[in-house]
């Protein structure tokens, strides 16, 4: 790992070791704020007497459950489910739930601890909090998908509620899984509480924007640390690994802001074409068809499929890792500097290891880090859960314009900080600080609970 931690940092980052064995990528994410809190514990010493920091790295809760279920051919399956309740400080928890093979407790808790900063950064009455399964929905039918659904809710219910913790898609689970995940909620519990997850579809209690939201929200911040160096993203090479959720409609709202959208990505492989991203056909085959990225290149001349080597390894002006941790490392790093890129933003959590980070950063990139870049999904979730308790709908331009609002606030926000703490152009360290000292002061105003 990389730079040295302030000296009263240190003994806080052995404690999480020690307490946290073998949860690499949580070691990772708490490493990566600690690193960032050197200069606010000189500042504010009573953060490290209130022993608030050791606070924040410790869940308030952590639940891991059994969840059995039976697939099409009668065969019986056991995967394990988690929810981990990290911080409710600023309001209820709030995070994703993730359905993915490589899903274990390091996994939810790195994803739970950056959703508490995260959460903070929105402005937005939210805690943090993450949750999932080492559930495979891939090559699923839709039968086995609902019955695993019922049976990870069937667990799961009784923690949650709109005032105590509401979960929302990751990985895996889009609008299909949270569609079955509500409605055992409601069957169980018999209450049409809407309130209680978001990403819903949009006729039974979803807000619009909000499938949108996270893609869009990484370009809003983007285009803001562009405009900062007198650029924009006008005629510029995007290159967006993934092509999921959020590499999708990041690619639709940089196209619409007149970049260039010229590769993106599954576990497969990547595609590069050249004539700029065909949004619609990309949409119909990962949204409608669920396919691999490799049938876009059969289906579009100017796109050939590369199943080996690195996306990165594409020339490109902007680059958006939206895919999955730890998918940008050092090597990607200096052939990105090396072929001039210009900003690297995190739409997904924590892609791009530490000594990427640090190549980027030491070569002038600009860089987003995810918590603050990727923000506009859950900030949107907000917005859903607000919708929900007026019983109201916004209209999709009013629901993104409140989107574009809070990624240009938390841009200022993120980039005041860093000047404050005499860190200009540091989006890293002003995102983990402003995050880090609203919760810490809500930690200390309402006591040692
Ligand atoms: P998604 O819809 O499931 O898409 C994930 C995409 O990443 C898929 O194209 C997947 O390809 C690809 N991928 C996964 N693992 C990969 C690997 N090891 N190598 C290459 N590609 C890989 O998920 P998503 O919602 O877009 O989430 C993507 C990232 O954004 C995650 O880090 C998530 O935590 C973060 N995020 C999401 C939201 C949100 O609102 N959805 C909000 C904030 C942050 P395959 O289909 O081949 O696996």
């Amino acid at each position: 790992m990389s730079a040295a931690l302030h000296p009263k940092l240190l003994p806080i980052r052995e404690f999480v070791i020690h307490q946290n064995p073998g949860e690499a990528e949580f070691h990772q994410a708490v490493h990566e704020v600690l690193q960032s809190l050197g200069p606010v514990v000189d500042r504010q010493p009573d953060y490290i007497e209130a022993r608030v920091i050791e606070a924040i790295c410790e869940p308030e809760r952590q639940i891991i459950f059994r969840v059995p279920w039976v697939d099409d051919a009668g065969s019986v399956h056991i995967n394990r489910g988690f929810r981990v309740e990290f911080n409710s400080a600023l309001g209820p928890y709030k995070g994703g739930l993730r359905f993915h093979p490589s899903v274990y407790l390091g996994i939810i808790k790195f994803l739970g601890f950056e959703q508490i900063f995260k959460n903070s950064l929105t402005g937005m009455p939210i805690g943090g909090g993450k949750g999932g399964s080492d559930f495979d929905p891939k090559g699923r039918s839709d039968n086995e998908v609902m019955r695993f659904c019922q049976s990870f809710m069937t667990e799961l219910y009784r923690h949650l509620g709109a005032d105590r913790d509401v979960p929302a898609g990751d990985i895996g689970v889009g609008g299909r899984e949270i569609g079955y995940l509500f409605g055992q909620y409601k069957r169980i519990t018999n209450r049409y509480e809407a309130g209680v997850l978001t990403g819903k579809g949009i006729s039974w209690g979803g807000a619009l924007a909000r499938t949108e939201a996270t893609g869009y929200g990484v370009v809003f911040f983007t285009e803001e640390m562009l405009k900062k160096v007198g650029s924009g993203f006008d005629g510029k090479r995007v290159v967006v690994s993934g092509s999921g959720n959020v590499a999708i409609y990041a690619i639709e709202k940089a196209q619409s802001l007149g970049a260039k959208p010229i590769a993106c990505s599954d576990s497969g492989g990547y595609i590069v074409d050249e004539a700029g991203i065909d949004l619609e056909l990309l949409k119909d085959l990962k949204e409608v068809r669920r396919g691999r990225i490799s049938e876009y290149a059969e289906r579009r001349s100017s796109a050939r499929f590369v199943s080996d080597g690195s996306i990165w390894d594409v020339p490109c002006d902007v680059a958006l890792p939206c895919a999955t941790q730890n998918e940008l490392h050092e090597a990607h790093a200096v052939t990105l500097v090396k072929n001039g890129v210009m900003a690297v933003a995190e739409g997904a959590n924590m892609p791009t290891t530490p000594a990427a980070t640090d190549i980027l950063r030491a070569a002038n990139v600009l860089f987003a880090p995810g918590k603050a870049s990727n923000a506009g999904g859950v900030a949107t979730s907000a917005l859903e859960m607000q919708q929900n308790a007026s019983r109201d709908s916004w209209t999709f331009d009013y629901t993104e314009q409140r989107l574009q609002a809070i990624m240009e606030g938390i841009f200022h926000n993120v980039a005041d900080t860093a000047e404050d703490y005499g860190l200009p152009g540091d989006y890293v360290a002003g995102a983990n600080i402003a995050g880090f000292v609203k919760v810490a002061d809500a930690m200390i105003a309402l006591g040692i609970v």
